[in-house]
């Protein structure tokens, strides 16, 4: 039976389903089409450059994995991206790729990830390896500079900063950051190994999870190597250990561990770790290492609060050269308080949504990207408190609002109470208009359409109109 391109795709994306987050399947896959299948190849379409990128950088392995599950061993993927959708007159524009991270994926995690020019298993079988080729596997987009600073991660941001002028020679050691997921412990942990880096190139840091720890142990006490691979730790001078919670599972990667770190620090080596609890609250790893762990600083990360989170929207976008109003990135500060992570999240969804339906960012978008991401509270706010917000905004009587004055100031804000009525409630137009002494549907439409009109042309005028909406959001809440 030949497999047409409608069914391998839908395969796909049921195995898919099932592994990423719905959000995530909503954003990244529900939008691209299966347009052309030449035997072993599937062409996708997806709807623009960044949304490609996006792929490749973070799903080529599942869509790899997944696609050989349906199509065989051989299966290839292949993007079609849409340049230009085009118009009646001219065709869409659109370029194939092939998938790229693609062809190097391979199944074998195991391999030894920690020197450069692989080949190398065992640093001190090969003469003349330095302990210059050792990578230190950090992200350079990890620093201090990207690390935005607030009352919910001082100290450990302190902390890290003294670590970083003096690994090795400071009281915090080690210094063990913990904190609850998408807080900011890798990054603060890579800031610290990127900082070293920086300063002194000969420093010898490696960043490393906990997990990848326990598999090359695993791996390495396979082949009789365990010696070999604690001697390799003890090359470090700048040992950082992401997620040391995953120790539980491994007592004997444990052992390891209370080798290496005791020789890194008896030898004034400096030793970072992350948790995502307090070193007492660790269950299953073993008391030793706890004592360990509290011979240093523990510092904790807390949720940023709302101008520490519209702060760190405001540096990413500037880092990745975006731009949007600054009402909506207060309406994603104020709206998603759980962590960074989810912050970071909205805000992709939010521009993928924006390239896929070629529109700009505003508000309107936000909140229908938004009510997939938090459960944004659903306290209805009515005609009558927003008549009053306005009220009080431009100190205008209430009566005067609903009278037929004619004073320029009135009719404003009559007309922009209109508007956020009609933004803000689902009110009818008719049922807007009765509100304001009885006025028409027609009237409302008008008032809606020149407050838009001036919002354009009139600076202080939409100044005003934003500031309101503000209040009007945050009053919703
Ligand atoms: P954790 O390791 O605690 O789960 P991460 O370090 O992976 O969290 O952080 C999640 C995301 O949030 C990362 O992209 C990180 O860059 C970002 N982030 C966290 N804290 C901050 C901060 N204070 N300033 C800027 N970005 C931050
Ligand atoms: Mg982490």
């Amino acid at each position: 039976m030949t497999k047409t391109l409608d069914t391998v795709w839908n395969s796909c994306l049921e195995i898919i389903k099932d592994i990423v987050e719905w959000q995530h399947f909503k954003t990244w896959f529900e939008p691209i089409r299966p347009v052309e299948l030449k035997t072993n190849i599937l062409v996708i379409q997806v709807p623009s450059q960044f949304f490609y990128e996006y792929l490749e950088e973070h799903y080529v392995n599942l869509l790899a994995k997944t696609l050989r599950r349906v199509l065989g061993k051989d299966a290839q993927l292949e993007y079609r991206i849409m340049v230009d959708s085009g118009n009646h007159k001219n065709k869409p524009l659109t370029m194939d790729i092939p998938a790229h991270g693609y062809k190097t994926y391979s199944n074998n995690e195991m391999d030894f990830p920690l020197v450069i020019n692989n080949p190398v298993k065992n640093p001190f079988v090969i003469p003349g390896l330095k302990k210059m080729q050792i990578d230190p596997q950090l992200n350079p987009i990890y620093t201090f500079d990207s690390y935005v600073e607030g009352d919910s991660n001082r100290v450990a941001r302190r902390a890290g900063k003294t670590v970083a002028e003096k690994p090795g020679a400071n009281s915090f050691n080690p210094l063990v950051i913990y904190g609850g997921v998408g807080l900011g412990k890798t990054h603060l942990a890579q800031a610290i190994g990127n900082e070293v880096k920086r300063v002194n190139a000969n420093k010898v840091v490696l960043y490393v999870s906990s997990e990848k720890f326990i598999n090359q142990f695993v791996d390495h006490s396979r082949n009789n190597a365990i010696n070999d691979f604690i001697h390799f730790y003890q090359l470090i001078d700048v040992l950082i250990i992401d997620d040391v919670q995953f120790f539980n599972r491994a007592e004997k990667s444990q052992d390891a561990f209370f080798a290496i770190f005791n020789h890194l620090h008896q030898s004034g080596k400096q030793l970072i770790l992350t948790s995502d609890k307090a070193p007492k609250d660790l269950e299953g790893v073993q008391e030793r290492l706890l004592s360990r762990f509290r011979w240093g600083l523990s510092a904790d990360l807390q949720v940023p609060d709302y101008e520490t989170r519209i702060e760190i929207l405001e540096r990413k976008m500037k880092n990745d050269g975006l731009e949007m109003p600054k009402e909506v990135v207060k309406y994603l500060a104020y709206n998603i308080n759980s962590n960074v992570r989810e912050l970071e999240g909205a805000l992709i969804s939010l521009l993928a949504q924006s390239s896929l339906n070629r529109r700009e960012i505003d508000l309107e978008l936000a909140k229908k990207v938004l009510r997939n991401f938090v459960k944004t509270s659903s306290k209805e706010i009515t005609i009558e408190a927003i008549q009053k917000m306005v009220c009080d905004y431009f100190d205008v009587a209430y009566d005067k609002l609903l009278q037929k004055t004619r004073k320029r100031e009135i009719v404003q804000a009559r007309q922009i109470t209109m508007y956020l009525a009609k933004s803000f409630t689902k009110n009818s137009l008719k049922t807007i208009g009765e509100h304001f002494g009885g006025r028409d549907h027609t009237t409302v439409i008008h008032s809606c359409q020149t407050v838009k009109d001036l919002m354009d042309t009139d600076n202080v005028f939409r100044e005003n109109v934003m500031e309101l909406q503000q209040k009007v959001q945050l009053a919703a809440l």
